[in-house]
C-alpha cells in the first residue's frame, strides 16, 4: 500500500488542526448546549434541534445531508438521525462514520461542578453532558472531513443517530429502510474510548448481555410464619438458595454452558479498578483470571431486581412466590439464546424443595469480536499509533453496544472499527462528564490518517 503524495502525515494534520481547533471547540460547545435526551419523558424538540445543528455543520462541509427517521417496533416514529454523504471516487471504498447526537440525562444538578449543558474548559478537559459521549464523536468525524477537504480519496457516509442512549429502538428498522444509503466497506463507530489518557486503543471486543425474569413459587398463597414457619418452605428460602448457586466461593459465575475466553496483552491495575468503581476498602474483588479477562471475556451474572416486601412494611408471613431479574454479561463467542438456555437449566437443576420455576421475559444483545487479521483493522491501528505517537493497544469493553450486532447482520461484508474519544476519567453517563482535549485532537488526526490510508489501499 502506498499513500498518495498529497496525503498529509500526522505532524502536518496536527498543525492544520491547531489552526482551526478553537472553532472546533466552539462547534462542540454549541452541540453540548442542546439537551438532546431521547427518553420518552424528555422534550423530543431538543433532539430535533440537535439533529438540525449537526445537519448544519455537515452542510457547511458541502455534504449532501438528510434528516431521516424510521418507525420503532411499536410503530411510533423513532428519533431523527443525520445521513450525509460524499460519493466514492471510482474504485475507492466507502466509509460509514457513525456517532450519536442524543445524550444521557444530566442527573442531579448538585453532583456537577459546572452546568451540564454549558461546555466548560478546565485545564486540558472540557466538561459537559455529551462533551465526550458522543458529541465529541460527531466532531471527530466532521473535523477529519474538514481537514481532508479537497483531498478526500474515499466515499463517506456520515450517520449520526439520535436515540443511542435510549436503546436505539428504531435502529434495526432504520438500517434496513436506508440500507442502500448506508452501505459501506468500512464502518467507524466513534462511541468508545481509549486505554488511558495518552494511550490510544482500538476496541476489538464487546460483551453481550441478556436479562431473564423468573418467578419461584412454593405455596399457592402466603401464610402466617408462626403457624407454618419451620415446616413449609417459603419462596424466599427457595429463591435465596437458588440465587446463591449462581456464583462460586470466589464470586466466579458457576453456571455451566456459558462461554468464556482468556485475554489479553494488557491488564488493569487492581488499584485503578478499586478507585474507579468505588468498591469499599474492605471488599475483595470477585472472579479469577486477569482483571481484563474478568471484565471483557468472561461472563458475569448480577441479580438486578427482586420483588419482595420492603423491610418497613414486612409482616410475619411466608411468601408464596417471588420474582427476580438477572442481568447477564456474555463473553464474545456466546449468544443470548445460549445464555438464557444455560441459566434456565441451572435454575431448574438447583431449585430446592420442589419449588416451581416460571421463566418470564428475556431480552438480549449479542457480544462482538473484531477480526484482528482484517487488514482494515491493522490499518486503523497504524493510524492510531501515528496520531498519538504512542503504540495503539487492543482492548475490550465489559459493556455492550447491541447495535454493533445489527450493523454486522445488515452489512455482513463491512469491516467494523470501534474507536472513540473517551478515557477512563471521561465519566460518560455520570456527573462531570468530560473530554480530554489532547486525545480528542489525536482522535481527529487518527481518523484523517485512516481515511487517507483507506483511499490509498
Ligand atoms: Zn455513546
Amino acid at each position: 500500500m502506498s499513500e498518495s503524495t498529497s496525503a498529509l502525515d500526522s505532524a502536518q494534520l496536527h498543525t492544520e488542526l491547531d489552526t482551526i481547533f478553537d472553532e472546533v471547540i466552539d462547534q462542540l460547545t454549541d452541540l453540548v448546549a442542546i439537551p438532546s435526551v431521547a427518553w420518552p419523558s424528555f422534550d423530543p424538540a431538543n433532539v430535533r434541534t440537535s439533529a438540525e445543528a449537526v445537519a448544519g455543520l455537515a452542510r457547511d462541509l458541502g455534504l449532501d445531508v438528510e434528516i431521516l427517521t424510521a418507525a420503532q417496533e411499536d410503530g411510533s416514529e423513532g428519533y431523527p438521525a443525520i445521513v450525509a454523504s460524499v460519493p466514492a471516487p471510482a474504485g475507492a471504498p466507502t466509509v460509514l462514520l457513525y456517532a450519536h447526537h442524543d445524550v444521557q440525562p444530566p442527573g442531579k444538578a448538585e453532583a456537577w461542578n459546572s452546568e451540564p449543558f454549558v461546555a466548560t474548559r478546565t485545564g486540558e478537559r472540557l466538561y459537559g453532558r455529551g462533551a465526550a459521549d458522543d458529541k465529541a464523536g460527531i466532531m471527530v468525524h466532521l473535523t477529519a472531513l474538514r481537514l481532508l477537504a479537497g483531498r478526500l480519496g474515499v466515499g463517506v457516509t456520515l450517520f449520526i443517530e439520535g436515540e443511542e442512549e435510549a436503546g436505539s429502538p428504531s435502529f434495526r428498522n432504520f438500517l434496513e429502510t436506508y440500507q442502500d444509503k448506508l452501505a459501506a466497506d468500512v464502518i467507524v463507530v466513534a462511541d468508545s474510548g481509549n486505554w488511558a489518557a495518552g494511550t490510544p486503543a482500538l476496541t476489538t471486543s464487546l460483551r453481550g448481555m441478556c436479562a431473564i425474569e423468573f418467578e419461584i413459587s412454593t405455596l399457592d398463597h402466603a401464610v402466617h410464619s408462626g403457624m407454618y414457619g419451620g415446616i413449609v418452605p417459603d419462596a424466599m428460602l427457595a429463591m435465596t438458595r437458588v440465587l446463591s448457586t449462581l456464583h462460586d466461593e470466589d464470586g466466579s459465575v458457576a453456571v455451566s454452558g456459558l462461554k468464556s475466553q482468556t485475554s489479553s496483552d494488557i491488564d488493569y491495575e487492581e488499584a485503578t479498578i478499586r478507585a474507579d468503581s468505588g468498591v469499599l476498602e474492605s471488599t475483595s474483588l470477585i472472579g479469577s483470571g486477569s482483571l481484563a479477562s474478568r471484565l471483557w471475556t468472561q461472563p458475569s451474572i448480577t441479580v438486578i431486581g427482586l420483588d419482595i416486601p420492603e423491610v418497613d412494611v414486612s409482616s410475619n408471613t411466608l411468601q408464596s412466590s417471588l420474582r427476580a431479574k438477572l442481568s447477564i454479561r456474555l463473553a464474545p463467542g456466546d449468544t443470548p439464546a445460549n445464555a438464557v438456555e444455560a441459566v434456565e437449566k441451572h435454575l431448574r437443576e438447583n431449585l430446592p424443595f420442589g419449588a416451581t420455576l416460571t421463566i418470564g421475559d428475556t431480552e438480549g444483545g449479542s457480544p462482538w469480536q473484531a477480526d484482528l487479521d482484517d487488514p482494515v483493522v491493522q490499518t486503523a491501528e497504524r493510524a492510531l499509533t501515528e496520531a498519538w505517537g504512542q503504540e495503539s493497544v487492543t482492548m475490550g469493553i465489559g459493556g455492550s453496544i447491541p447495535f454493533i450486532a445489527d450493523l454486522l447482520e445488515v452489512f455482513p461484508q463491512a469491516s467494523i472499527l470501534v474507536t472513540g474519544v473517551e478515557d477512563p476519567d471521561a465519566r460518560a453517563h455520570s456527573a462531570n462528564e468530560s473530554l480530554y482535549l489532547p486525545d480528542f485532537k489525536a482522535a481527529i488526526v487518527a481518523e484523517a490518517l485512516l481515511l487517507q490510508k483507506l483511499a490509498a489501499s
